[in-house]
């Protein structure tokens, strides 16, 4: 079987995305990772009034330098009066500039003498924070598709909006498969088996994107098993996501078992770690089969499933940022597929490196688990020392993020 360019899956795989969730409205403390339905524009002016930027004096500017009155005294929150002509007036930071001042001095630059002050000269406008200097009047502030960060929320708080609509998130149906699996916290390990990691960590991805995990179990490798646990995942979530089986052995019976309900595609993807990748439906539920290796498994979710599952929950995909970084090591052989090493970017500036966490093998997480990013290696080129990489940062693979929308 031939080897399919991630870009030429991807593209297929977000072809087949038409519907997305209703919309509901949810109060700022839950619309945290929500997905924006409808835009929201801006019906105030942040901020609402000209504002000391500083604690010191208010003053009109040709008064100064010099020792003037102190004529009232402005804490944040307490409307003040209009400047008599030749005074100063106390101001706090955030409290409401007086109408005639055009500028404020910093209390540590002047000298309080009893009544009066003196002060130094200033210029027009000088730690004045501007009325609209933020936000004017229908300015938007989130866009539809965008994911909510704690930076939105906030944003959408400052203008006084207290709810916003947004998509009813997706559920995920995860079911992982082989015999070889046990279940932490469920005792020790018999001879020929291990942990079960990935039925954990692809919960995590999927609660990362702010989509809900419907947690399915393990599946021994029997066919009706997997048969009867896939119509379950069918009808129990928007999409499903498996761990294991895909591949082409004996014992892999999940792409039987899909193709006996719905369709499927099966890739090998040119991608290193991550080959086999299963997508399509069983009973109309979407589907995607990923490689059972646990950082084949994490690689292509975040890679392949993230981007599908963000545009049926309504989002907007856009590539993750790539920055350029020097390689701190070499490779001497040439692969045939585009490979994503876990990195660790060690320095800063120019001095910064990014370098192997360890073993790149698809089963080995300690590296995963270490790494800062993925530096992505064409297939056909080596690297040598001091070379420029392009750098993903395991922020923007695993998250939405900012990478989730086009500004
Ligand atoms: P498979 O794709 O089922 O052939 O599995 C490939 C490799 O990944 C085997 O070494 C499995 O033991 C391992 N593996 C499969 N599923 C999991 C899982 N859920 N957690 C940890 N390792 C797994
Ligand atoms: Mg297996």
């Amino acid at each position: 079987m031939a080897l399919t360019p991630l870009s030429e899956a991807l593209e297929k795989i977000l072809s087949t995305v038409s519907a997305r969730p209703e919309a509901e409205t949810v109060g700022l403390s839950a619309a945290l990772k929500r997905f924006v339905a409808t835009q929201v524009h801006s019906s105030q002016t942040v901020p609402p009034a000209d504002n000391s930027a500083m604690d010191g004096y208010a003053v009109r500017s040709e008064d100064v330098p010099g020792v003037l009155p102190i004529s009232q005294r402005i804490p944040a929150g307490h409307p003040p009066s209009a400047l008599t002509p030749g005074t100063a007036a106390r101001i706090f930071t955030g409290a409401v500039v007086p109408e005639g001042a055009d500028a404020v001095i910093l209390q540590e630059d002047a000298q309080q003498i009893e009544d009066t002050v003196q002060l130094p000269e200033a210029v027009t406008g000088q730690h004045i924070r501007r009325r609209g200097d933020d936000i004017q009047l229908g300015d938007r502030l989130v866009a539809q598709g965008q994911c909510l960060q704690p930076q939105d929320i906030g944003l959408l708080a400052s203008v006084g909006i207290a709810d916003v609509s947004v998509f009813r998130p997706l559920t995920v149906a995860i079911l992982t498969t082989g015999d070889e699996l046990r279940e932490p916290g469920s005792g020790d390990l018999a001879p020929g088996q291990i942990y079960n990691s990935n039925r954990v960590s692809l919960a995590a991805l999927i609660e990362a994107l702010g989509m809900i995990p419907v947690d399915l179990g393990n599946v021994v490798d029997e066919p009706e098993m997997i048969g009867a646990a896939l119509e379950r995942a069918a009808v129990s979530a928007d999409c499903i996501v498996t761990a294991g089986g895909v591949s082409v052995g004996e014992e892999d019976h999940v792409r039987g078992q899909i193709e006996a309900r719905g369709t499927l595609t099966l890739w090998k993807l040119a991608i290193k770690p991550g080959k086999p990748l299963a997508f399509g439906e069983v009973m109309g539920t979407p589907i995607f089969g990923l490689p059972g290796n646990p950082v084949s498994a994490w690689v292509t979710f975040a890679l392949v499933a993230k981007p599908f599952l963000i545009k049926r929950q309504g989002g907007v995909v856009s590539p993750e940022p790539r920055f350029p970084v020097r390689s701190g090591f070499s490779v001497a052989r040439p692969g045939s597929r585009e490979e994503f090493v876990r990195i660790r970017l060690i320095g800063c500036g120019e001095a910064m490196r990014a370098t192997l966490t360890g073993s790149q093998s698809s089963g080995v997480l300690t590296s995963l688990s270490q790494a800062d990013g993925f530096a992505v290696i064409p297939a056909g080129t080596t690297v040598s020392e001091g070379d420029w990489l392009e750098v993903i940062s395991m922020a923007a693979l695993g998250q939405p993020g900012a990478g989730a929308i086009s500004r």
